[in-house]
């Protein structure tokens, strides 16, 4: 683990830019030594790759049903983006519902809006029902960035009231009442959701992994899986052992791409950054977020922020999709939290890390079959902590016989990146680069 960035300077910030920098959440948790790597030859029902919140959430609920499983993860548990995100769990997908709806149809894209309030509802019982403190809050408000985005904040509200049935978790917040909730001058209107809430990921993750355990599951980790055989039973072969399963659950995220498998086209990975500040004085922390409620902005590339239980304010945002893009990524975020809160402006920023996003292309979930006995869960486009969590059980279900709910989802469709790795991260930092002009003109 490299040592706490000391100041904020941005050359410091240049200097930690490697996606991977130094995650705050590891300095909140005590990891012990690895479990071992897979040796010789397993036999489980289900084999699941990847150790993050898709995966763990699969073996938790596999396990629960009476499954034998064993869990490969290429490194340790959560060190991919269920280990290092901004921890809010938030009510639907990345995508709008809309998108949903195109697909799906209205009736279909609402019981896919229940099962991402399902998510929240797992996530949240895993949180504060675990044998860990996983530092569970509730509260998030969504803050309009622009004064043109508080119509469009204001219609969202009355859907949520309206058609998809979550009027009692939300209320809107106008102008003149956005003191109450927040000491920044950059917001317009608000709506805050008393249902959502936020989380250490990290300890959240572990906290599974130890319930997995305890329920039987065998956990390798420092396992990466490097080919899967299919056939009458599918093998997940890694450099030092097999796991032969009758079943297994890919939830590998980017790293889809080092799998033989074509769904790895439907997704790319983007690169996503957060900073964490030295402690705050409680009482700065309340003016700054009241409540201590998380938040998010309504840009279409969004900053989202909380302050942790330790009073550190976690800012993130700062999506790159060209590794040149990186080193200054970090001085940006720095930028936006003072431009939001400028009493932050002479605190020391000590963490600053990043984590990889597998974007779809339309942004909603992307969940599959491969042939009769090999699942994919993946495409959770930045907005994983609920869409993980009933990812998991709707395998779990479908591989226990019932197919419907997970059927709902797979029936999405999705399309390939078109070109080869270059040419697809031209093409979305050019359209990020519309995004971000289309966020300053709106
Ligand atoms: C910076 C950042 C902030 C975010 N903030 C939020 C947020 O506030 N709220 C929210 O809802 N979502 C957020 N997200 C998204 C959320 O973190 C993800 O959607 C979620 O963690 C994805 O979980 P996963 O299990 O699919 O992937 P991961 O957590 O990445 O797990 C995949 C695992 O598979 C392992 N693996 C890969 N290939 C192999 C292989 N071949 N063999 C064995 N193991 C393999 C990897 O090592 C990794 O541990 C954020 C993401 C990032 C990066």
């Amino acid at each position: 683990m490299s040592s706490p960035i000391p100041t904020a300077h941005a050359r410091e910030f240049a200097a930690a830019a490697d996606i991977a920098g130094d995650c705050y959440y590891e300095h909140t948790v005590e990891r012990g030594p690895a479990r071992s790597a897979l040796a010789g030859t397993v036999q489980v029902d289900v084999g699941i790759v990847g150790g993050g919140f898709a995966g763990l959430s699969a073996a938790l609920e596999l396990s629960a049903r009476g499954y034998s499983v064993a869990l490969l993860e290429a490194q340790r548990i959560a060190s991919g983006a269920s280990g290092r995100n901004g921890g809010q769990i938030l009510p639907g997908f990345s995508c709008d519902i809309e998108v949903l709806a195109r697909q799906l149809g209205e009736g279909d894209a609402r019981r896919a809006w229940d099962l991402s309030i399902e998510g929240m509802e797992i996530a949240r019982q895993r949180a504060t029902g675990l044998d860990m403190d996983c530092e569970y809050r509730p509260g998030w408000v969504l803050y309009a960035a622009r004064p043109s985005h508080v119509a469009k904040l204001r219609n969202w509200h009355a859907k949520l009231a309206g058609a998809l049935g979550y009027g009692e978790h939300v209320e809107f917040v106008e102008h003149e009442g956005l003191a109450a909730w927040t000491s920044s001058q950059n917001y317009h209107a608000a709506l805050v959701d008393h249902h959502a809430g936020q989380v250490n990921p990290l300890k959240l993750a572990l906290a599974m992994a130890a319930a997995c355990e305890r329920q039987g599951v065998r956990i390798f980790e420092n396992s990466p899986v490097t080919r899967i055989a299919d056939g009458p039973s599918p093998v997940l072969a890694t450099a030092t052992g097999r796991l032969e399963c009758k079943k297994v659950v890919i939830a590998a995220n980017v790293f889809v791409a080092d799998l033989d498998v074509p769904v790895r086209h439907h997704v790319m990975s983007i690169g996503n950054r957060i900073i964490a500040t030295e402690r705050l004085r409680p009482e700065v922390a309340e003016r700054l977020l009241a409540r201590g409620y998380a938040a998010c902005d309504t840009n279409f590339l969004l900053d989202y922020y909380r302050v942790s239980s330790d009073n550190r304010m976690l800012w993130g945002g700062a999506s790159t999709y060209l590794r040149h893009d990186a080193p200054h990524r970090f001085a940006v975020l720095r930028g936006k939290m003072v431009e939001a809160f400028p009493e932050l402006s002479a605190v020391r920023i000590e963490h600053a890390w990043g984590g990889l996003i597998d974007v779809t292309m339309s942004r909603a979930p992307d969940f599959g079959q491969l042939g009769e006995d090999i699942y994919y869960l993946q495409g959770f486009s930045g907005h994983g902590l609920n869409v993980t969590a009933i990812a998991g059980r709707l395998a779990a279900e479908a591989i226990d016989g019932q197919r419907d709910r997970f059927d709902l989802i797979a029936r999405i469709r999705h399309r390939n990146f078109p070109g080869g790795a270059l040419l697809r991260r031209v093409g979305l930092a050019l359209g990020a680069s519309y995004y971000r002009l289309r966020d300053v003109l709106a």
